[in-house]
């Protein structure tokens, strides 16, 4: 318990607006929340779930002690059991017979530490993060058009543009405070707003144009566009010979057929003419894009149209991947995923590997890319890994197959879990249980999606024997015998962080971050990377990206739709958040305030498919797939299509009949990235 005041800049856990935060402590374990004025993503606004981070700092229910086999146990005995497994089962099996299953929630000085440790210590790239579930496919389309993933804009490139294109994104619940800001402008200068996505959202009623397209051709429609871009003269004449693959994609593109967006020819033909004869166009995505198994493609088809045009990173203009996580964008900093090295740096070049192993000092690198989310699960369920790690997420409840997941996860020989709560869905089937500081007790940093870096701080005495993500790791790793993990706090790590930062830039990393090594820590300020030698705002407006040659990529795009559902399955589920709820509901479940909005797992459903199946308003119903089942409440409506039912994914309980709808989905992934198509499972309904 802190004394009450005084008011402590932090920056809220939740999605990847990363808006700040004043917290005031009120002395007895709570605090005032409200938005920080002086923090350039919000300007003082808070959404709903922001808003009410103080009725969810709850002490009931918190994990307060390590847990061996459920008992209590000190930290050195659960250390030293964590290190001694680690070390035995990579002596008997090799280094990738262990992984590292890491968060979004993560700070980034945590992230790092568990980065530097399985990559440069462990020497196993088998470290993969829930992000994969998120924005991978972005990640992997900015790597290969721009060379490094790259978010070129900024928020205020919103307020700015003429024309605002949403794909597959519902802003107004998922990133609320962008929303805000859009609409702000909107009413100040007429901003056009377009949203494309099968649903018909909330952020449908901002809207001067709402494109129901068909599930899954997204790429198409971009296709499309890049077509009538190239046949109306819109393709730059300046911008493209710093492209290549120009005639390629135009190419392929020109395959694109309007029959498969499902959309109204005058309905397309008025997007096409106002986003052709805009150049203030942001398009901006999120999950509705990436969570799809050809996600790589779609973004790309987005990517290019803008390389095309030339319409990147110039204010009011460019491609926009907004991240559903406070700091997926960290993670990916650092180097959190399977197929990245650090500070974007590459796994698979030795030039690059040797860097890093000589900023290390480590005895051994990981030379190819480990298994990704999905895969991960798999090689638990096969016993190929035998140790496992889980910090900070919940994937018996958010992966893909959640039930098989949750199986492997209780089969695993050594399953660990460092959390705050000991009853999470995944929690219950951990061989060790290590108590975390939440939010609210650490110091770190994040990244939002428009690269700007924010201090989280602590304003709570972590309670028990909670201990932040970094000290466990950086314990671990010291028992089993490695050196460069002796940090006295989080400070010292983002000083390291940043040093190596400054070693891939000199390599051409465009994440240089190096002028911060010396930073006041305790005082840091929110700011945009890049801060090494070069400071910019937005990147490749001059033409330079961060490939071999210098030039952008347009990238063939084949559109393709999704596999037609089977006769036994014939509704195809989509899947997402609401907006008063975020992930498995682990924090804000605790908001009386936030249950009031939408209060049970449901299933939102055409009328017509309702009256088919017999199902009226309030119904229950039965949705099964071959990969599990979910009971859930049916919403009539015709916001979603015929065919096309909608259901959140927060839910959680324990395997079998209840609103866990990621236990229908299928590990489906795109090729490229490795992200689960979430939103699209083939699914059989019928009342209970
Ligand atoms: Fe938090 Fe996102 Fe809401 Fe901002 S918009 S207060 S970051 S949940």
């Amino acid at each position: 318990m802190t004394a009450p005041g005084p008011s402590v800049r932090t920056t809220c856990p939740y999605c990847g607006v990363g808006c700040g935060v004043l917290a005031t402590p009120d002395g007895r374990g709570g605090a005032a929340i409200a938005g920080d004025p002086d923090h350039p993503a919000n300007r003082g606004r808070l959404c709903v779930k922001g808003a009410a981070l103080g009725e969810t700092l709850s002490m009931q229910g918190r994990l307060l002690a390590p847990r061996i086999g459920g008992a209590e146990a000190t930290w050195d005995a659960a250390l030293d059991l964590i290190a001694e497994r680690f070390s035995r089962t990579i002596a008997a099996h090799g280094p990738d017979a262990v992984a590292l299953y890491v968060s979004g929630q993560l700070l980034t000085e945590d992230y790092y530490v568990a980065n530097k440790l399985m990559k440069g210590f462990i020497g196993s790239a088998n470290i993969d993060t829930n992000s994969r579930l998120c924005m991978a496919s972005s990640v992997a389309g900015h790597r290969r058009a721009f060379g490094t993933d790259t978010v070129p804009g900024q928020y205020d490139d919103l307020e700015q543009a003429d024309l605002v294109v949403l794909v597959g994104t519902n802003l107004a619940w998922c990133h609320p405070v962008l929303y805000q800001r859009l609409m702000a402008a909107r009413a100040a200068r007429g901003t056009k707003i377009v949203v494309i996505d099968p649903r018909r959202t909330a952020t449908c009623e901002g809207a001067d144009l709402h494109l129901a397209i068909a599930p899954g051709a997204d790429a198409h429609l971009f296709n499309l566009l890049l077509c009538r871009l190239f046949d109306t003269g819109g393709f730059s004449a300046a911008f493209l010979p710093k492209l290549t693959g120009a005639d390629a994609a135009l190419t392929a593109a020109r395959a694109a057929r309007a029959e498969a967006t499902g959309l109204d020819p005058a309905d397309l033909e008025r997007f096409l003419a106002l986003w052709a004869g805009t150049e203030k166009v942001v398009t901006l995505w999120s999950q509705g894009i990436n969570q799809s198994d050809s996600g790589t493609d779609k973004v790309n088809a987005i990517l290019n149209c803008h390389l095309a045009t030339g319409r990147i990173g110039r204010p009011g203009m460019g491609p926009f991947s907004v991240t559903g996580q406070p700091n997926a964008m960290g993670g990916r900093e650092v180097g959190g995923l399977a197929n990245m090295l650090a500070c974007h740096l590459e796994i698979e070049n030795p030039v690059h590997r040797a860097a890093v192993q000589g900023f290390w000092a480590s005895p051994t690198m990981a030379e190819r890319p480990g298994l990704k989310s999905v895969e991960m699960f798999r090689a638990v369920e096969a016993g190929r890994i035998r140790a496992l790690w889980i910090l900070h997420t919940n994937p018996a409840v958010s992966m893909p197959e959640a039930d098989r997941v949750a199986r492997a996860i209780a089969a695993c020989d050594f399953a660990v879990v460092s959390d705050v709560w000991p009853d999470t869905d995944t929690a219950r089937r951990a061989h060790v249980l290590l108590p975390a500081a939440a939010w609210g007790e650490k110091d770190g940093t994040v990244t939002n999606s428009e690269r700007v870096i924010s201090r989280q701080r602590a304003f709570l005495a972590p309670p028990g024997q909670a201990r932040p993500d970094w000290w466990q790791l950086a314990q671990v790793a010291r028992r089993m015998g490695f050196a460069g993990f002796d940090w006295d706090g989080p400070a010292a790590i983002f000083a390291e962080h940043a040093a190596l930062s400054g070693v891939a830039g000199a390599l051409g990393s465009d994440f240089d971050i190096s002028g911060l090594a010396g930073a006041d820590y305790d005082g840091l300020s929110p700011v945009t990377w890049p801060q090494g030698k070069v400071r910019r705002r937005r990147f490749f407006a001059d033409g330079q990206f961060h490939t071999p040659d210098g030039r952008g990529r347009m990238v063939p795009v084949v559109a393709r739709l999704p596999a037609p559902v089977p006769e036994a399955q014939p509704f195809r589920l989509n899947t997402g958040r609401i907006r008063d709820q975020w992930h498995t509901m682990t924090r804000t479940g605790l908001s009386p305030r936030l249950a009031q909005h939408l209060g049970e797992p449901y299933l939102e459903l055409h009328p017509r498919d309702a009256a088919a199946l017999g199902l009226a308003p309030a119904a229950l119903a039965c949705v099964e797939s071959p990969q599990g089942r979910a009971i859930l409440r049916v919403l009539v409506s015709d916001r979603v299509r015929p065919g096309h039912p909608f259901a959140p994914m927060h839910w959680t309980g324990e395997t079998g009949p209840t609103g866990r709808t990621n236990a229908l989905v299928p590990a489906l992934t795109d090729p490229v990235s490795g992200q689960p198509a979430s939103k699209s499972a083939a699914v059989a309904i019928r009342p209970l």
